[in-house]
């Protein structure tokens, strides 16, 4: 849907401004920033389309993730964009020249892992400036001692730097940007925790920095005429890495001649100071240490600080602190972001919710967004961030029942698709179901920006109306006169404690007791154990639920014991990089930690369970707060469909369940799933999902397939 266009805000305009670095212009000042997708080189046609739609959006810029220079960083299985050969640069011209087409920048984002690379394909030993084995424990790197790189290996390994710049610039690329950061192998050779050298690569900063400048030396001789040169450099580094802003500023000085752009970031292996939860850290954090580099370089500068207003970004830029704003979660919520703030439409913005769902699918091996169900569907689902296909027969009269996630998210695409009438109809007061009472979690308040914008859009489509307050049963759902139903009612905690570990209830608890509580009683009616009493939340699900309970009950004053049958408390943030800054703050509220013990059975005053090794555990409480499985809430759907008579005598064709209400899931699948219904509406079962298409297996030459971007 398209308001009438008009030009961005006044205080917008400086990042419209172009800016030069070396050979190269930018059209404007949003920079699509190296981030993965686990898409790769890989699945070249996801990869392009992805990338493609944040070119076609108006980033300035649009990178590939960490691209491996040679075998001895072969990162199989994770998300790199391998540039060993032609055959890697083959797929990579089919990213470049997509994002081409849409008149944005390439940038390739060059990397050696040393240490820490993988190589599970290809066997070689680890690299490493002085033999210091990984600082990251196993499984994520295997055990072992790495080769100190001899004269020789250096060597090489800056010609495979040479070799893949050259190949970038021969398949188009506009930016080399070599990776100095994230405690990779050039960050390993300037760090003293790992670079203990006593030739002249180590020892002084200066030595320290010397395989970094050399290799950018020679990258740049190489290619500089025809490429702009970047390089990716952590401003700061805690813990033992060591880092300082002042060493960094010292770092640009020295590498300032040998650049065209400063792509900075903060942080080394900590990947949750860089990719910052929304939770924990806030929107610009990294502002002022950019500003500090910015002051010492004569070359521009890229900063990424989890930025999602237009109004702190042109701030940032205007105030000097930056001269391009860099962007990863940003584009991937919204690819389009440029171009709305570029229209004046800043309240059509997806914006990021910091969540980082997308680290965690991405580890997972597939990125996807819980704001943009389109990201990564470009190529595989033919799926345009912003365009839907006009429904082909559009007298549809569509009754949602449920505006949750998945409800809202189905309620909107079909209305975009120009469904005569949309009725998103809820029980409850307000729009988001289970995701509202999220936000008085504990630093979960960005994440109801995902109901925030569903709101504005749905205030905006004529054909799709809100009817808040109103609980439909199967009788009213027949009478409404709607032509479909979807059916997005949800989930509800257990209230008797069913456990993955046992798939039993917990022997003892009866449902509805006065000292058992779920996290809807909590959090939704308002119930609380008796004030400062001793309580303990069983949390078998292990992500942000039972520890955000738990916070929220000690900061009320209760005494609390969270358990958990899993290895760490709160497990699954460990992959949205909240897990350890979730288990500090539990600590330093007082909440006692069981870690690994599976209840079995509790009674008013005391829980029993087994702990990792079958020894028995026991605790004494007077409350319970379970949060241990979801469960569908689909008895009007199965009620529903039960009766066939019934529904064609309404003139209901079609009933759909979906979102929780199907199958309880994260954010991003039920999100997925709301959205997939309404692309797939008229597909002849949309309860099933349409075949995607799969990556061609020959050869990706651009035109020997058709352009997945078609
Ligand atoms: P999902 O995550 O699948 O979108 P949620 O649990 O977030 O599901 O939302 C389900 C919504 O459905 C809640 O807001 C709830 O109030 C609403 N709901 C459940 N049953 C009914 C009903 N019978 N009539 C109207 N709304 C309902």
């Amino acid at each position: 849907m398209r308001s009438v266009l008009v030009p961005p805000a006044e205080h917008h305009k400086v990042l419209f401004e172009p800016i030069d670095i070396g050979p190269k212009t930018l059209r404007n000042r949003l920079y699509n920033v190296p981030h993965g997708t686990a898409y790769g080189t890989l699945r070249p046609a996801t990869w392009a389309s992805y990338r493609a739609a944040r070119a076609e959006g108006g980033w300035a810029v649009v990178s590939t993730e960490f691209s491996s220079v040679d075998p001895s960083s072969d990162e199989w299985p994770l998300h790199s964009s391998d540039i060993w050969d032609e055959e890697d640069a083959c797929r990579h011209k089919l990213m470049v020249d997509s994002v081409h087409d849409h008149g944005a920048l390439a940038s390739i984002e060059l990397h050696h892992g040393g240490v820490h690379a993988l190589r599970r394909l290809s066997r070689e030993p680890a690299l490493s400036a002085s033999g210091m084995s990984s600082d990251l424990p196993p499984p994520a790197c295997p055990p072992g001692t790495p080769k100190i790189m001899s004269r020789n290996d250096i060597e090489r390994v800056q010609q495979s730097f040479v070799n893949a710049a050259v190949r970038a610039r021969d398949v188009g690329y506009d930016i080399v940007d070599v990776l100095a950061g994230y405690g990779y192998l050039c960050a390993q050779f300037l760090s003293p925790f790992h670079n203990h050298r006593t030739d002249g690569y180590g020892g002084s900063l200066g030595n320290r920095a010397r395989f970094w400048l050399e290799t950018l030396s020679q990258v740049r001789d190489a290619v500089g005429g025809d490429c702009a040169i970047a390089t990716r450099l952590a401003v700061e580094t805690q813990g033992p890495w060591g880092q300082s802003i002042d060493d960094t500023v010292a770092l640009v000085r020295m590498a300032d001649p040998l650049v065209d752009l400063w792509d900075l970031n903060v942080g080394s292996l900590d990947w949750g100071s860089d990719i910052s939860p929304s939770r924990v850290i806030p929107e610009g954090r990294n502002l002022e240490l950019f500003g500090r580099v910015r002051r010492a370089a004569q070359k521009p500068v890229v900063g990424v600080s989890r930025l999602t207003s237009p109004d702190l970004m042109a701030q940032a830029v205007r105030s000097g602190l930056i001269d391009i704003v860099g962007s990863a979660r940003q584009s991937i919520a919204d690819p389009f972001f440029p171009q709305k703030v570029l229209e004046g439409r800043t309240e059509d913005i997806r914006e990021c919710m910091g969540i980082n769902h997308c680290i965690s699918s991405l580890d997972r091996g597939n990125l996807t967004c819980a704001q943009n169900a389109t990201s990564g569907e470009e190529f595989r689902r033919g799926w345009h961030p912003e365009r839907f296909d006009v429904l082909a027969r559009p007298e549809v009269s569509v009754l949602v029942v449920g505006a949750g996630p998945a409800g809202m998210e189905a309620a909107i695409g079909l209305a975009k698709r120009g469904a005569d009438m949309v009725h998103l109809v809820d029980a409850a007061e307000h729009l988001g179901g289970h995701l509202r009472p999220v936000g008085r979690l504990s630093g979960l308040q960005e994440w109801t920006r995902f109901i925030d914008h569903r709101m504005i859009q749905i205030g905006k489509l004529p054909n799709l109306q809100f009817i808040p307050s109103t609980r439909l049963d199967a009788d009213d759902i027949r009478d409404y006169g709607a032509s479909h139903v979807v059916v997005a009612t949800g989930a509800q905690w257990s209230g008797t404690g069913l456990t993955p570990g046992t798939h039993a209830p917990l022997e003892g608890v009866v449902e509805g007791a006065d000292w058992v509580f779920t996290p809807e009683q909590l959090l939704i009616e308002g119930r609380r154990p008796v004030e400062g009493s001793q309580v303990t939340v069983y949390d078998a699900e292990g992500y942000y639920m039972g520890a955000g309970v738990a916070q929220l009950l000690a900061d009320e004053g209760y005494k609390v014991d969270l358990v958990t049958p899993h290895a760490q408390v709160a497990a699954e943030a460990d992959m949205t990089l909240e897990g350890s800054a979730i288990r500090d703050s539990l600590h330093g509220s007082g909440v006692a930690m069981h870690r690994e013990v599976l209840l079995s059975a509790a009674q008013f005053g005391r829980i029993y369970g087994v702990g990792q090794f079958e020894e028995p555990f026991t605790l004494e409480t007077d409350a319970l707060v379970l949060v241990t499985v979801r469960v569908p809430v689909d008895g009007l759907y199965q009620e529903l469909v039960r009766d066939h008579e019934a529904l064609e005598e309404a003139g209901i064709e079609a009933v759909h369940c979906i979102g929780d209400a199907l199958s309880p899931r994260p954010l991003a699948d039920v999100t997925f799933e709301g959205h997939r219904l309404a692309r797939e509406f008229e597909s002849p079962n949309p309860a099933i999902a349409l075949p995607y298409k799969r990556e061609p297996l020959r050869l990706v030459r651009r035109g020997a397939f058709s352009d997945p971007l078609d």
